[in-house]
């Protein structure tokens, strides 16, 4: 079946500084790198490396164009990314010499999605396939509803959380993933607890700690794999993209946690995001 990822694509550009600048001050940078990055675009590369078949919904700018390459080099379907008249999204990242660090995110084009473009895709959608989306786009309750009107399976990732967001979508979810932080923000908003939630299957992520499934068998715990981890960046982003990838291949869930916990911890050992995603034969090797 298909993975159809309603996502946010940014140029990460990182600089090098030897202090994050203060009010009115202007600072050289000792290096400058840029990465493909954005939840959606980490949890697209994710699915494709784990060999699921991903159609990516979403749009850029003129700028964009290196962007929706890379995607594609990685094995993402871009025929759905519409270049739009605006900006691409763009994290400028700047990180000092202690690792500290500063972000300004534009989120550009990843606000415009025009709903023709998600129309134009889900068309060619069927029931059974997956939808997923993260709370970096627009469109995020309309696709939801039509996810669902169409018998589509319906995935939402509550990241960066946002609790309007969530709760505008709650109704049409077969599947929501929320790290440890927001599940605390969503029961602390909603007075609920993951296994009250209206949604057959909820995952709580907990970092060095492993996750948590709530589904219908009750809560079941996964221990994460111990490793050293040196950039947990995409960590989350990776284990998304390859539980659904699993699931997609129609395996039982706690099978799909469990390689989803070894393509997260092995990500925990690399620096980077979206361009250092292990693929699947990398993570069934991986022997920690
Ligand atoms: P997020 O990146 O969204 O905040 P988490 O930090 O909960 O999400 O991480 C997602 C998953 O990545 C965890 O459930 C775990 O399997 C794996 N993971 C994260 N950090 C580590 C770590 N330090 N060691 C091993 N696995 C990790």
């Amino acid at each position: 079946m298909t993975i159809w990822n309603l996502g946010s694509i940014n140029a990460d550009v990182v600089y090098s500084v030897p202090h994050i600048p203060a009010p009115g001050e202007t600072l050289a940078s000792t290096a400058r790198q840029s990465f493909l990055g954005g939840k959606g675009a980490n949890m697209s590369v994710a699915a494709a490396r784990a060999a699921a078949q991903v159609r990516h919904i979403g749009a850029v700018g003129s700028d964009g164009r290196e962007l929706v390459q890379r995607l594609l080099e990685y094995g993402v379907d871009t025929r759905n990314i519409a270049e739009i008249d605006t900006e691409s999204a763009q994290a400028i990242i700047l990180v000092d010499t202690h690792g500290e660090n500063a972000i300004v995110l534009h989120p550009g084009a990843n606000h415009e999605i025009p709903q023709a473009v998600l129309q134009s895709a889900l068309a060619e959608a069927e029931t059974g396939d997956w939808l997923v989306m993260q709370n970096e786009t627009n469109l995020q309750r309309t696709a939801a509803e039509m996810g669902r009107k169409m018998g589509l399976k319906v995935a939402y990732a509550a990241a960066p959380f946002s609790v309007n967001r969530v709760e505008a979508v709650l109704g049409y979810l077969d599947f929501l993933i929320l790290n440890a932080v927001e599940a605390e923000q969503l029961q602390t908003a909603t007075g609920k607890t993951p296994a009250e939630l209206p949604v057959t299957d909820v995952i709580v992520t907990l970092g060095s700690e492993g996750a948590d499934w709530y589904g219908p068998n009750g809560k079941l715990h996964f221990d994460a794999i111990k490793v050293d981890p040196v950039d947990t960046t995409g960590a989350g982003d990776t284990f998304t993209g390859y539980l659904l990838a699993c699931l997609d291949r129609t395996q039982p869930m706690a099978q799909a946690i469990k390689t989803a916990t070894k393509a997260a911890a092995l990500m925990v050992t690399r620096h980077g995001t979206a361009d250092v995603i292990p693929d699947l034969l990398e993570v069934q090797d991986f022997r920690p």
